[in-house]
C-alpha cells in the first residue's frame, strides 16, 4: 500500500456520484494512490458497494455505512465488531416500533437495515409527538424526518457520520490535517463541522450551506466535480505548505 498523505472522506449519494463528472474524479484518485479513502454513506453496505463499483471508485481505508453505525475495513471490508458492538447497546428496534404504535399519524413501515427503521408519518406535527414519545419512554436514538417523502427514520444516536470518520481516523493514525471532506446534505452536518478542511458541493442546498464554518469551500461545482475542485486545491495547498516548511 502506498504511504497515504492525505485521506478524502466523502459522502457517496449527491457528492461522489449523482450529478456526473466521477470519470474525471475517479481518475485523479486513482493517478494518486497517496490519497486514501473513506465512504460515509446512508445507505447499507451492498448497496453502497454496488454504486461505487459501478463508477471504478477505488477501494477505500474504510467504509461506513448506515450513516456510521458501521464500519468496514478495506481492502476486504470486514465488519469492525468492536463499533458495531457500541451501537448496538442502546439499540432497541422494538421498543422504538411499539413505542411509535401510539402514536397518531406515524406508521411502521419497514427496517431498511439492522440499523434503520423507517415509518410514514403525516406531517411535522406527527413527527414533534413521535420524538416526545421516544423521550417520554427513554428511548435512545435519533430520527430524520424527509419531509417530501413524509418518511420518518429511527436510527441509533451514536449513528453520526462525523463520528465514525473521527473513530477511522484514530485506528489509522491519520491526523485530523491530513483528512479532506466532502458532502451536500444535512445527514453530512457532523463531517463538515470545521474539525476537517473540506467542500460543499453545488448541489447542496443554500440552507444547508449558509450553516457551514468557513473552513469548509463551497464549490461552485455539483457532486463529483465539486469534490474533485476543493480536494485538488486542498492537495495542492497542503503540498506547497509542507515544502515551505521542509525548505
Ligand atoms: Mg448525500
Amino acid at each position: 500500500m502506498a504511504k497515504i498523505s492525505w485521506v478524502l472522506a466523502s459522502d457517496i449519494d449527491g457528492t461522489l456520484v449523482g450529478h456526473g463528472g466521477e470519470p474525471d474524479l475517479v481518475r485523479f484518485l486513482r493517478d494518486r494512490p497517496q490519497i486514501g479513502l473513506v465512504y460515509l454513506t446512508g445507505r447499507t453496505r451492498p448497496n453502497a458497494e454496488v454504486l461505487l463499483d459501478s463508477h471504478g471508485f477505488p477501494q477505500p481505508l474504510a467504509l461506513a455505512t448506515d450513516l456510521g453505525a458501521d464500519v468496514y475495513w478495506g481492502p476486504s471490508l470486514s465488519l469492525d465488531e468492536a463499533w458495531a458492538f457500541q451501537q448496538r447497546r442502546d439499540w432497541s428496534p422494538r421498543q422504538v416500533v411499539h413505542a411509535l404504535d401510539a402514536v397518531d399519524g406515524v406508521n411502521y413501515q419497514s427496517r431498511c437495515s439492522y440499523w434503520r427503521l423507517a415509518f410514514y408519518a403525516r406531517d411535522l406535527t406527527a413527527v414533534g409527538e413521535a420524538r416526545a414519545h421516544l423521550v417520554q419512554q427513554g428511548i435512545v436514538c435519533r430520527t430524520l424526518f424527509d419531509e417530501d417523502a413524509q418518511r420518518l427514520d429511527v436510527v441509533p444516536r451514536s449513528a453520526l457520520k462525523g463520528r465514525a470518520l473521527k473513530y477511522i481516523l484514530n485506528q489509522l493514525h491519520i491526523r485530523a490535517q491530513q483528512c479532506f471532506v466532502a458532502g451536500d446534505a444535512e445527514n453530512d452536518g457532523d463531517l463538515l463541522s470545521g474539525r476537517y478542511h473540506g467542500v460543499v458541493v453545488a448541489n447542496g442546498s443554500r440552507s444547508f450551506k449558509e450553516k457551514l464554518p468557513d473552513t469548509i469551500m463551497r464549490s461552485g461545482y455539483p457532486g463529483a466535480q465539486g469534490v474533485l475542485d476543493g480536494l485538488s486545491r486542498f492537495v495542492k495547498q497542503s503540498d506547497w505548505v509542507s515544502r515551505e516548511h521542509a525548505g
